[in-house]
């Protein structure tokens, strides 16, 4: 039986904090999360552990150890509800890039001892190995997002999270666009919403931190960035970004690699 209030845990994979941070940073409404939901699990937050079963589960990070590929199962069973935050636990966030590479000659360069690491060959989202309920993009998330989709969570409806691109952004916030009228690459046609167009505000493309919005039209932006004479070995270094393994930056990227 479901404990009065719903238990919320936070889980940590490959990943730099930021998006569990984001939690921490929404000032007034924690209180109001606090008030909803019992925190029962949150290491980032408080060394207080109350075991499972947990209602709602925030996932960071991706899959990158045998160890992770077996906590994220367990993760999965004792969790009611699955919801992936930031573009590492939805899309492989940057250290995806190991997915295009020699990982073992990584390991040679980097550490002095590559003999004591375990690691896997691949950076892969969390929906790669269990069911994921939601998953909420960004890197890092934004923290009105985060606030909808728990309160949704609570009130038990779907989270209303908008699938369109950073350019419906701009236009809202009455942004003259930053590569029709000065020529600056920009990613946020492909871009799903969600940072408020914070780049093209300050005279600088969209970098896609929000991964891909709904059916982006990959080929336009690629032609319109060729009419700006950028290549297409930094068409693939833009898509691999910070959601490179999500399906449709992957596949384009690969395309365009071929042919670059
Ligand atoms: S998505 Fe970005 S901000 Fe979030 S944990 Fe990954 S790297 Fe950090
Ligand atoms: S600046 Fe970028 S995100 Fe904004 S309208 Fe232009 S292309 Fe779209």
């Amino acid at each position: 039986m479901s404990p009065a209030r719903p238990r919320l845990a936070v889980w940590k994979f490959a990943s730099c904090d930021g998006c569990q941070l984001t939690l921490l940073d929404i000032e007034d409404h924690l209180l109001d999360v606090a008030g909803a939901l019992d925190i029962a699990y949150f290491p980032e937050a408080t060394k207080g552990e109350v075991e499972g079963r947990y209602q709602l589960s925030l996932v960071e990070g991706s899959i990158t150890t045998p160890h992770d590929a077996e906590r994220i199962r367990e993760v999965r069973e004792m969790s009611e509800t699955l919801v992936t935050i930031g573009a590492c636990a939805t899309a492989g966030g940057i250290q995806a890039l190991r997915n295009w590479a020699d990982v073992d000659e990584y390991l040679s360069i980097v550490y002095a001892e590559p003999r004591y690491i375990d690691t896997l060959s691949t950076s892969t989202p969390i929906e790669h190995h269990v069911r994921v309920d939601f998953e909420l993009r960004g890197c890092p998330i934004s923290k009105h997002q985060l606030i909808e989709v728990i309160d949704a969570f609570c009130h038990q409806r779907k989270p209303g999270i908008p699938r369109h691109s950073v350019c419906v952004e701009c236009k809202l916030r009455g942004t003259a666009c930053v590569m029709v009228a000065q020529g600056i690459p920009c990613m946020g046609p492909i871009t799903q919403a969600g940072c408020g167009a914070i780049c093209p505000a300050y005279d600088r493309g969209c970098y896609g931190c929000f991964g891909p919005s709904q059916d982006p039209n990959i080929d336009s932006l690629a032609a319109w960035w060729k009419r700006l004479e950028v290549s297409d070995v930094d068409l693939v270094r833009a898509l691999r970004t910070f959601n490179a393994y999500s399906p449709e930056f992957r596949e384009a990227s690969e395309a365009y690699e071929r042919r670059a």
